[in-house]
């Protein structure tokens, strides 16, 4: 369990820029100022030194504690001068500062021993930036998932309301999603267009990153394109293919059935699903079709394997999207 090593250094990346454009301020700052007034480098100077001789004394070991304490007080006392000198031009005290992101880990990623929690803030929205719909991702999570779309009067056929049947199900996604590992089952979420199935995935693979899990998520089409894409396009093989799509700890196969089915795609598809269930890779399917309209349209070999091993989830309702339009 882990991102992609991409994610890691598209994170390294950003945190050296957010470094490097803190520290391209401070150098503005410092030109600014000494051009106004000279003095204030001694008096940075001076606190240069004094860190210096600092690390010298450290390691001598004598009358340690009162140099240390000396040391100290010369570097307060040009730290307050370089103040007040700043403040008499009409700055701030602390202009010269560079003013880093974090100031905990002055932007290294690093606080003694451990990683920041910026660093670890920065790899979870890196993981989230690479999702295919990030945008949507942002906006879709179980706080935002709302259950006054759906009916709260009995359905007799099914003995208990629609909402009452979608709590259900949210509340299942969210300890499904909190006790995630790669024991977890697969699921395969069916019902009608428009009744919070993407919503309700893209919540998942939320808390799922969150957690530190490597997530891959696209529609069925824009899955079997890419494996399409690989297979015919030998001259320009998808390196990342086999870690997103067979390897990835949780794959969300979003919208099965609508996508254009050929002898490749049922093919390419049953292998992606066979391979992940014999490893025992966690995938989540959401469809619009039934069980028999998707058998007609991949194979019975395919079907069996998705209903043999995931739980069904069947969605109930009417469809948000075209309530929401009409508020
Ligand atoms: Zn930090």
């Amino acid at each position: 369990m882990a991102y992609k090593r991409s994610v890691y250094q598209q994170a390294k990346e950003a945190l050296d820029q957010r470094r490097a454009q803190a520290e391209r301020l401070g150098q503005q700052r410092r030109a600014e100022i000494a051009a106004q007034c000279p003095a204030i480098l001694e008096t940075e100077r001076e606190m240069a030194a004094c860190g210096a001789e600092l690390i010298k004394v450290a390691c001598r070991g004598e009358q340690v504690e009162q140099k240390i304490a000396a040391l100290s007080q010369r570097n307060l006392d040009a730290q307050k001068q370089r103040a007040k000198l700043l403040q008499d031009m009409g700055y701030a005290p602390d202009y010269l500062d560079n003013v880093y992101t974090c100031p905990i880990c002055k932007d290294t990623g690093t606080h003694g021993n451990y990683y920041c929690t910026c660093y670890l803030d920065l790899i979870r929205q890196t993981a989230k930036e690479n999702i295919k719909g990030a945008a949507q991702l942002k906006k879709c999570t179980f706080e935002t998932f709302s259950l006054r779309y759906y009916s709260d009067t009995p359905d007799p056929a099914l003995g208990r309301s629609h909402r009452e049947i979608m709590r259900r199900i949210s509340d299942y996604l969210q300890s499904y999603a909190d006790t995630f590992s790669l024991q977890s089952k697969s699921l395969l979420m069916m019902g009608k267009t428009g009744l919070g199935k993407t919503h309700l995935s893209l919540a998942v693979v939320n808390r799922v990153i969150d957690r530190g899990f490597n997530v891959y998520y696209d529609s069925a089409q824009g899955i079997l394109d890419r494996l399409e894409k690989d297979h015919f396009d030998r001259n320009n093989r998808d390196d990342a293919l086999q870690e997103d799509l067979y390897r990835s700890d949780l794959l969300v196969i979003d919208d099965l059935g609508t996508e254009m089915a050929t002898s490749f795609t049922v093919s390419a598809l049953y292998r992606l699903v066979n391979e992940r269930m014999n490893d025992g890779l966690p995938t989540i399917f959401s469809t619009n079709l039934t069980a028999q309209e998707l058998e007609a349209k991949y194979s019975q070999r395919l079907m069996s394997r998705i209903l043999g091993t995931c739980d069904l989830l069947q969605f109930y309702g009417r469809d948000v999207r075209q309530q929401k339009a009409c508020e």
